[in-house]
């Protein structure tokens, strides 16, 4: 595959750019090798500067649902743009926005926009802290939360593929009142409450852990941090910026029937623009300023392009079978690959929430970050190599996400489990 053009910029790109990446989840690092710069995408496609073309997988690393550069977000993108890009000043289209979150998300009765997910989960932090009095949260080895400061402890995603899951940089004094529990072990969570009664101020999970790849909740799990929480007057913060308007029209909150007291989103409610959010209980809510002591700010938080991005992109996804339809896609896709993964019989685990899915370079099960990082890590960079070369992009990392969009096809996927097969019979 002819790479000089993406070669050439990656050289100039390290000139001015730490590791020539503006987010280190991009840099090919752990897999080795350069990063194509993609020139442009449509539907379930990208095109590289050199003129490769992927069937993409990535999908941004969660937000584009509906592929890339749909009819719809391109055509309101367009006409906000021509009005004003931001005002500074509230507009219409955030009330829209925010009633479709809170209509979607039973659990949310008021929502605040922000302008990232990492902005959405720091936010919540200090939120959960205003409200109960109290300063230690919990989180789970291998989940990632955005890089504020005290959520950077055994982070997942990046963090975790590029070896440094407690950042440099992170006061010991911060870090200390973040306590790191493992994922689907109630165990360790209730340890947790016993040493520290009354100050622990809220639980962050993902209900679907997807940034040490994906890992589904254990049944019951989910019921008994939401039990203890209760029990214990702490908050629980279901980070759903990659689950949220992903694993069903009611995010995971909705598929596991949970209600959470404040959840965060991000990725898809932006239709490809930069955009977070946290929502919850009302009493809670009524503590962020205007209305509370709780202090959040942005500039251009609810500025019109990304709000007008996110609610067409919504508005696809309230179409009937939507969601059916992916879960469908990612099925046959996830089928295909279990049996090409037997056929070379290269040991593999296939983890899937509706269109979110990781195979694993791994015998299974894969319940949790241990386990997870019990792959093949070599095989996976290999295999990403040779996926590269059939012009599939996958992330450049095990420790992440696939997804599956509405701009992806049966042939689509056909073509894909075929390339797939042809991938993995060059690495015996
Ligand atoms: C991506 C992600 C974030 C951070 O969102 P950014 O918009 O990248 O800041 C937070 N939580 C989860 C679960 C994520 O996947």
């Amino acid at each position: 595959m002819q790479r000089s053009k993406s070669e050439a910029l990656f050289a100039e790109a390290q000139k001015y750019i730490p590791g020539g990446v503006n987010s280190p989840v991009r840099s090919f690092k752990s897999v080795g090798g350069t990063p194509p710069f993609i020139a442009r995408g449509q539907g379930a496609r990208v095109w590289d500067v050199d003129g490769n073309e992927y069937l993409d997988y990535l999908g941004s690393w969660g937000p584009l649902v509906l592929g890339h550069s749909h009819p719809a977000v391109v055509e309101v993108l367009k006409k906000t743009a021509e009005g004003g890009t931001s005002f500074g000043a509230p507009v219409e289209q955030e009330v829209e926005l925010a009633k479709i979150i809170c209509g979607a998300l039973p659990s949310v009765e008021s929502v605040r926009l922000v302008s990232s997910g990492t902005e959405a989960c720091m936010s919540a932090i200090r939120l959960a802290r205003a409200f109960t009095n109290r300063d230690k949260i919990i989180k789970f080895a291998g989940c990632y939360h955005g890089h504020a400061d005290g959520l950077l402890v055994k982070a997942g995603s990046g963090a975790l593929t590029h070896g440094i899951p407690t950042s440099a940089g992170v006061p010991e004094s911060y870090a200390s009142e973040t306590l790191v529990a493992e994922y689907n072990d109630i165990g360790s969570v209730e340890r947790f409450f016993e040493a520290n009664p009354n100050a622990i101020a809220a639980i962050i999970i993902e209900p679907v852990a997807g940034n040490m790849g994906v890992v589904p909740p254990a049944n019951g799990f989910l019921e008994a941090i939401q039990k203890i929480t209760k029990d214990n007057g702490a908050l629980l913060i279901f980070d759903e910026v990659i689950t949220g308007f992903r694993v069903g029209p009611n995010g995971a909150q909705g598929l596991y029937s949970i209600t959470p007291d404040i959840t965060t989103m991000g990725k898809i409610i932006g239709g490809g623009l930069p955009v977070g959010a946290y929502g919850g209980r009302k009493d809670v809510m009524e503590m962020v300023a205007p209305l509370g002591a709780m202090y959040q700010a942005g500039t251009l938080s609810g500025n019109p392009l990304a709000v007008n991005a996110g609610i067409a992109t919504l508005k696809e996804l309230q179409k009937p079978g939507i969601f059916e339809e992916l879960e469908t896609l990612a099925v046959q896709l996830t089928d295909g690959l279990t049996k090409a993964f037997q056929a070379v019989e290269i040991p593999s685990t296939i983890n899937r929430v509706g269109s979110m899915f990781t195979g694993f370079f791994n015998a299974g099960p894969v319940a949790g970050l241990a386990h997870a990082q019990g792959s093949d890590t070599e095989m996976y960079g290999r295999y990403f190599h040779a996926m590269q070369e059939q012009g599939v992009y996958i992330a450049p990392s095990q420790f992440e996400a696939g997804f599956v969009s509405t701009a992806h096809t049966e042939a689509d996927i056909d073509a894909t489990i075929e390339k797939a097969s042809k991938a993995l019979s060059t690495l015996r």
